[in-house]
């Protein structure tokens, strides 16, 4: 739809009334100009206490759920209260107490049962985002806007992996265009609910925690908007983390490829999967901050002017690294990788980064600390033959490591770039155990002892000068 602008609110944007006055003040101003749809994520930290609640119903703690519960209607209300009066106050507060109803009723079922099926607790997360969008929608109408609160499990439609679904591309276009499209065209505000989406058969789905910007992204594809603005509560993407390095700073553009890096190791600023369905179609996105929108934020685009080479850092704490090696000459490294990999494969665990050497062929993986039980006991399941008979020696973990990664188009093209970042770690006597450079060519992963992480953050940003070229840029 030419020059539709699809506009993505995270949770810190949509945190308080007065927050949800400024999302909604900023929607109206481009909607004076031009076509607009919004997409919502719950308010801050309600999908942690959605998460948490329906923990405690599985665990039969009443009194945890009764309060979580109670909390959830009286941070809604609160902000209603605040955010509107006479009719549209009434209209509004008797919908956030059918959606607390709703949500109360799936967590009495979890309660029962005594665990929540995945699909179940798709449904009941869902709800966060419901709310806000509810209190948008009522704001902007109550403002005198024409503004609809819609929800996307009606629009989005996905595969059936709950917690982390994919969207099915076709289908969200084709209902996309029924549904939005012609509201958009009537002059009507779309707030829409980030996060969910539901099956072929409307079973309700989640895309993974952070997933708004994945919703909005897949509805600026759908309706092929001209861009899609995200608005977070920092200035942009930055060269680094700025709790970690002294003098960081925000780039104006970055690619496709660089941000969708950067957001896969461990920079907040965007969903990973946000940038894959709008490459194709070339939709710039802009990362801004709603507590400071004056300011320009960064620009995602499929190619920059910017000289190539490392351009930002990021790290990840909460990683740990599993190594494998063969016990037995009898049996090929390579083909154990590839069950292993399969064994992985089999679980939710994603491997951050891999790496192999050495004439006895071992090799370890990279995955995140809150999936390590499950990839480790994959592992030993699937290869209990092997262990047991000695061909494989036991799988050693070490959760005491951190991930750093360097990221930027054409570094690929710069000779001595890696001996200058790794001379950089070990000046600061930081011991480097692993690195994988993947064949992206813009990203160099390498694996630290978790001790030495933020001091190798620090050193790779100052040795780059990331945040000077940033600046100068
Ligand atoms: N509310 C969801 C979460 O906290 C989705 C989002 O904020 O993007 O994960
Ligand atoms: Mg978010």
């Amino acid at each position: 739809m030419k020059n539709l602008l699809v506009m993505k609110f995270g949770g810190t944007s949509m945190g308080s009334a007065d927050r949800i006055k400024t999302a909604a003040r900023l929607s109206r101003e481009q909607q004076e100009q031009r076509p607009v749809v919004v997409v919502v994520s719950a308010m801050a930290k309600i999908t942690d206490l959605l998460l948490d609640t329906l923990r405690k119903a599985e665990r039969g703690d009443g009194d945890g759920t009764e309060g979580n519960l109670k909390q959830l209607a009286d941070r809604h209300l609160v902000a209603c209260g605040e955010l509107l009066s006479g009719p549209a106050l009434d209209e509004a507060v008797e919908g956030v107490e059918a959606l607390v109803a709703e949500f109360s009723r799936i967590v009495n079922g979890v309660r029962m049962l005594g665990e929540g099926p995945p699909r179940a607790v798709d449904e009941a997360v869902a709800i966060g985002e419901q709310l806000s969008a509810l209190l948008m929608a009522s704001y902007l109408r109550h403002k005198g806007a024409r503004a609809r609160a819609v929800n996307a499990r009606e629009i989005i439609v996905t595969d059936a992996v709950f917690g982390n679904a994919t969207p099915l591309m076709g289908p969200t276009g084709e209902k996309a265009q029924r549904l939005l499209r012609p509201l958009v065209q009537d002059g009507i505000l779309p707030v829409v609910t980030g996060f969910n989406g539901a099956t072929m058969d409307g079973r309700c789905t989640t895309l993974g925690r952070g997933g708004s910007d994945f919703s909005a992204s897949i509805l600026a594809a759908s309706l092929e908007a001209e861009e899609l603005w995200i608005w977070t509560d920092v200035d942009g993407i930055m060269t680094a983390d700025p709790r970690l390095v002294p003098d960081p700073a925000v780039l104006h553009e970055v690619t496709y490829r660089e941000a969708a890096e950067l957001a896969y190791n461990g920079a907040k600023v965007l969903h990973p999967r946000t940038l894959a369905p709008l490459a194709e179609r070339q939709i710039p996105v802009w990362s801004k901050n709603s507590f400071a929108p004056e300011k320009p934020g960064t620009k995602i685009v499929p190619e920059v002017k910017t000289p190539p080479g490392p351009r930002a850092v990021t790290s990840m704490a909460h990683v740990a690294l599993i190594s494998m090696e063969p016990d037995s000459a009898e049996i090929s490294g390579t083909r154990l990788m590839g069950r292993a990999l399969d064994a992985l494969s089999s679980t939710s665990a994603e491997v951050l980064a891999i790496t192999s050497s050495s004439y006895r062929q071992s090799f370890c993986f990279l995955v995140r600390k809150d999936e390590l039980g499950r990839a480790v006991e994959a592992l030993e399941s699937s290869l209990s033959l092997e262990l047991a008979h000695g061909y494989l020696k036991p799988i050693d973990v070490d959760d005491n490591v951190g991930l750093l990664a360097v990221v930027g188009e054409g570094m690929r093209g710069s000779p001595g770039l890696a001996g200058r970042i790794f001379t950089a770690i070990s000046r600061e006597k930081v011991n480097i155990i692993a690195i994988a450079q993947g064949s992206s060519e813009l990203t160099i992963a390498i694996v630290v002892a978790r001790d030495g992480l933020d001091k190798a953050v620090r050193a790779v940003h100052a040795e780059c000068k990331m945040g000077e070229l940033a600046r100068r840029a």
